[in-house]
């Protein structure tokens, strides 16, 4: 059902200016990345919540700006990692996505045993300056939403509340999958942290409310009230940059003498794109031609 919706975002400001908010539904981009990387269920739940929070982080960049959030854990499924844009574009991996398959105490997918509960969070974002812009927290839980909260709140002094979630199938296959974030900019009144802190508490979980027919408008609805205005609203989706012009460039820059000793193989070349697992091949006669502009 929820799977013929197209992916959106949407993105506002509540409580006169004095909130910003965010919300998501992920689930066809999620289940793309499953698919593509032919994940096991924990694999896609990190990093289905990693990705929600990389559009809703994207959505807050404008541009040709970038960013990379790299989740590091000591977790068997290894980094987490994707890559997203100001334009609603997102690729994404994690290094092992058939290592770790378990539910928790509480009948749950194990995110954090899948991640791991130490490690680091870096962001990196490409605004068009010199240098890119690096932020880096410890992870504190592993389930990420908790870990994304702390990153706004320590990284960006900017205290905030992350929710994601992403609601695996018997198949494997992603029911539902999104996220929500709410920003607190500076003048809200201390009665009104105190009801957006009673509302945080009470509030259901995303797949929860995408599992009830909730859009991503309902979402923040839902948790600030009438009182808010969005300001765009955005199409998502799983979007890789990489090209057979590219993967030849990768080639060239191993250089001539490598080059070389792959044509006296004589044996068609696989490179695989990380980020979306296409495919590229390389024959030796192609590999000849490469060679050539190595010089
Ligand atoms: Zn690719």
């Amino acid at each position: 059902m929820s799977k013929d919706l197209q992916d959106i975002l949407v993105r506002g400001t509540a409580w006169n200016n004095k909130l910003r908010v965010f919300a998501a539904r992920t689930t066809n981009v999620t289940e793309e990345m499953r698919v593509r990387h032919d994940m096991f269920p924990t694999a896609t739940a990190a990093l289905g919540r990693t990705a929600a929070v990389g559009f809703m982080m994207g959505a807050m960049l404008k541009g040709e700006e970038r960013l990379v959030i790299q989740v590091k854990g000591d977790g068997p499924i290894g980094q987490v990692v994707v890559n997203a844009n100001a334009k609603g574009e997102l690729r994404g991996y994690v290094d092992n996505p058939r290592a770790h398959h378990a539910t928790n105490q509480y009948g749950k997918l194990d995110v954090a045993g899948a991640v791991g509960t130490s490690g680091f969070i870096h962001v990196t974002k490409d605004l068009g300056l010199k240098e890119p812009y690096r932020g880096s927290v410890p992870i504190i839980s592993g389930e990420l939403g908790e870990d994304f909260t702390y990153y706004f709140s320590v990284s960006e002094q900017t205290p905030s509340c992350v929710a994601v979630g992403v609601l695996v199938d018997s198949d494997n296959s992603v029911l539902q999958a999104g996220g929500l974030i709410i920003q607190v900019l500076p003048g809200l009144s201390d009665q009104d942290i105190t009801k957006l802190e009673e509302a945080i508490a009470s509030m259901p979980s995303v797949t929860q409310m995408l599992s009830e027919g909730k859009t991503p408008e309902d979402m923040i609805a839902q948790l600030v009230g009438d009182d808010f205005t969005i300001h765009e609203q955005m199409d998502l989706k799983f979007k890789c940059n990489c090209s057979y012009e590219r993967l030849s460039g990768t080639l060239i820059s191993v250089g001539a003498h490598e080059l070389q000793s792959m044509i006296d193989d004589n044996e068609t070349i696989e490179l695989v794109c990380h980020y979306c697992n296409e495919k590229y091949y390389f024959t030796p006669e192609q590999i000849k031609i490469l060679k050539e502009q190595a010089r």
